[in-house]
């Protein structure tokens, strides 16, 4: 190991944006000293380490962690638990085991049935960084720069294993906080989940209308910044959204609610009613725009 990388082995499960990022970030900032990644497919991870994202690669789980010190799964959130099946046992002892999966309470869920007794340097993890690209092309060393990581440690999670894995996402620019599984689930839901759920059901709704391609000839800007994260990967929403699907369903009651309001405002012809709402939406949005330049 050399005196300074924070890292000595880092295991990547699953290179693609989230988990090729975090390398590149990593590797940019000096902290660690190698890679190993690991996937499905030989092709893809052939083509990481042409990138120069991972120094090694494996399609086997097991022999992927072997020697790490710091593993990290960003693989779909339906593919966790069988990564975790095939990793027990190969662990070192002194190993952090982390993630960053969408959702926290079902990883979580799912790494209990695979351990048993979970290990100590297992601490979730949830980087608050993306696009709507997937795999390891689209993965650049800066998408973590002044964003937010959540970590929601369990009981088991020991000191240490928390402390390494806050210094990794800060070693990659970002800022980090904790709070629970759930509390994030909630949080979550409202500002991702729902976004991304409201955006692929508005495309899939007006590609079924009638001058379906009439609608999409005219389709301006708006329409493009409103819908640009349903182009994001279908399988993984999926699997995002049937792993927080409590939440995400109260959030998307509350919003069918107000929706139904909207509606009726808009029958009834209430300017008044609407421009309230539309002032309140438009000064709330400029704080929070404003609030994420501050930040940059
Ligand atoms: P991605 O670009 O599609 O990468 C996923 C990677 O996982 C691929 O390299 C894929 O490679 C591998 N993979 C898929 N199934 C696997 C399996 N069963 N076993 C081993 N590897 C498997 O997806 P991503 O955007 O990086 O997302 C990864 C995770 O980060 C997800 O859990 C997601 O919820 C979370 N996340 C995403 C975003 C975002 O905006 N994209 C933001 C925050 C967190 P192979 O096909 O070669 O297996």
């Amino acid at each position: 190991m050399t005196d300074r990388a924070l890292i000595h082995r880092l295991c990547v499960i699953g290179v693609g944006l989230i988990g090729g990022s975090l390398a590149r970030a990593l590797r940019h900032a000096g902290a660690v000293d190698q890679v190993v990644g690991c996937g499905r497919n030989a092709d893809t991870l052939q083509r990481a380490e042409a990138l120069g994202v991972v120094d090694h690669y494996t399609t086997d789980p097991a022999h992927a962690v072997t020697g790490a010190d710091m593993v990290v799964v960003c693989v779909p959130l339906g593919a966790m638990r069988g990564v975790f099946e095939q990793i027990r046992g190969h662990l070192a002892p002194d190993a952090v085991l982390t993630d960053g999966g969408s959702a926290k309470a079902s990883v979580i869920e799912d790494a209990r049935a695979a351990f048993g007794d979970l290990p100590a340097g297992f601490v979730p993890g949830h980087p608050i960084a993306g696009t709507e690209k997937s795999g390891v092309e689209a993965s650049f060393s800066r998408l973590y720069n002044h964003r937010r990581v959540i970590l929601t440690p369990v009981a088991e999670s020991a000191e240490w294993a928390v402390d390494r894995t806050r210094r990794m996402w800060e070693a990659a620019g970002a800022r980090v906080t904790s709070m629970s599984a759930e509390h994030h689930d909630d949080v979550l839901a409202a500002t991702s989940h729902l976004p991304h759920a409201l955006a692929f059901g508005l495309v899939d709704t007006l590609s079924r209308w009638e001058g379906e391609q009439e609608i999409f000839e005219y389709a301006a800007g708006g329409f493009r910044d409103f819908t640009r994260i349903a182009s994001s990967d279908p399988v993984m929403w999926r699997d995002i959204c049937l792993s927080n699907r409590e939440a995400l369903a109260r959030a998307l009651r509350r919003y069918t609610e107000d929706l139904q309001r909207l509606t009726e405002l808009v029958e009834r012809g209430d300017g008044a009613a609407l421009e309230d709402i539309f002032q309140h939406a438009k000064a709330r949005r400029d704080r929070f725009v404003a609030l994420l330049e501050d930040k940059h």
